[in-house]
């Protein structure tokens, strides 16, 4: 890729608010964003972990496997 053919595009550092960073194309030299792919993924993995305690907690009442029965 030779330099001078699109002048204002950059190799911008895009920063998140969970400090992650990485670089993307932009006509931006620096982003700011307050969500990105990583923490977007992260708050999913939550979730999924919530359902999977509902889950465990499902089978212990089932089997009768909690300790506070
Ligand atoms: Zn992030």
């Amino acid at each position: 890729m030779r330099e001078g053919i699109h002048p204002e595009y950059h190799q911008a550092k895009v920063t998140c608010n969970c400090g992650n960073e990485f670089v993307t194309g932009s006509t931006k030299k620096e982003i700011h964003v307050e969500i990105c792919s990583k923490c977007h993924s992260f708050y999913t993995g939550q979730q999924k972990a919530a359902a999977a305690r509902g889950a465990i907690d499902k089978f212990n009442r089932k089997y009768g496997l909690n300790q506070n029965n």
